[in-house]
């Protein structure tokens, strides 16, 4: 078996497509909608995640804030900067760019952002909101994508068993909520570092979600054969051979192809996903000011 490909840039390209009509409403109705993204210090990764972000916002004519601090930026700088974005009327998305330098607690800074505008999700009124099945909170950008992905390809998750092997408050833990909610209906299994046995949890799934962040972690000899495979994993490992010194490779094995009926390329697959979801939260924040 060679599984199909869970092609996060088409899905991405129909999420976005989508958009541009409600963008043009708001816009009608006098309100751009407006994403301020802050990134502090000089983590090349997040350069690149954020530059995907304000290139999608330019494609769908979305306003966007870009503000670069330096790794040297107080807390405090950051906090007054949040405080600005949050009285500004005209900003209608703020993301706070993970992950922030050490001496920086990134926890109460998300805290701080008004929940109506936490595009990101993570702000406790939001996951909060999200445990409690409520439509009005903003959902974390990445299980999200996973979610429509799935169900833009028209796999099944109910009464499946689905594990998800992470438990971060991004990715792992709302993932594990949405698969688990009402209409998803999933029985879910969280993995995560104390987890005994990882094989036989994976052999027993129907989906996978892998959101751990270890180069292929996951081996193919782990999949039961006909499961779907959602990677979430963006690592970047070493590689001579390749220009720009490195390569990208997920969680799982690529090799998982040969058992899977479904599966996520690295790049490709939920980075996409990400972005789309973004740009959806930031304009369901713009349509609040309606
Ligand atoms: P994170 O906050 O570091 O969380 C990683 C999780 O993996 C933790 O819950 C950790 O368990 C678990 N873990 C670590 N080692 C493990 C092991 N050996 N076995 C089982 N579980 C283990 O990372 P994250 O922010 O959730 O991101 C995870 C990965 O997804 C990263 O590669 C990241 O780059 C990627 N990512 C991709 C996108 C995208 O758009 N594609 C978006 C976000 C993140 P403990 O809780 O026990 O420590």
């Amino acid at each position: 078996m060679v599984a199909s490909l869970l092609d996060g840039k088409s899905c991405s390209a129909d999420v976005e497509a989508a958009l541009v009509g409600r963008i043009n409403n708001c816009i009608d109705a006098g309100i751009r909608p407006h994403l301020a993204v802050v990134i502090v210090g000089n983590d090349p990764a997040s350069h690149v995640y954020v530059g995907a972000k304000i290139r999608a916002c330019q494609r769908l004519g979305i306003k966007s804030t870009h503000i670069e601090l330096s790794e040297e930026t107080s807390e405090l700088e950051l906090r007054k900067i949040i405080s600005d974005l949050n009285d500004d009327e005209n900003v209608h998305g703020i993301l706070i760019q993970s992950p922030l330098p050490e001496h920086m607690n990134e926890e109460s800074l998300t805290d701080m952002i008004d929940p109506s505008k936490d595009v990101d999700g993570f702000h406790p009124v939001n996951l909060g909101r999200l445990v409690q099945s409520r439509d009005d909170c903003l959902i974390p950008c990445t299980p999200n994508g996973v979610m429509r992905l799935l169900e833009w390809a028209g796999i099944e998750t109910k009464g499946k068993t689905a594990l998800v092997i992470g438990r971060s408050r991004n990715v792992g833990m709302p993932q594990a909520i949405l698969l688990a909610s009402k209409g998803a209906d999933a029985t879910v299994t969280i993995g995560h570092s104390r987890t005994q046995d990882m094989e036989s949890q994976c052999l027993g799934a129907d989906i996978i979600v892998a959101a751990v962040g270890r180069p292929n972690m996951v081996k193919k000899s782990w999949i039961k054969p006909g499961a779907v495979v959602v990677d979430v994993g963006i690592n970047r490992v070493d590689d001579d051979k390749s220009e720009r010194g490195y390569v990208l490779v997920g969680d799982v094995e690529k090799s998982a192809e040969e058992v899977a009926s479904w599966i996520t390329p690295v790049p490709g697959g939920v980075g996409p996903m990400t972005v789309a979801m973004l740009m959806e939260n930031t304009v369901v924040a713009a349509e609040q000011k309606i």
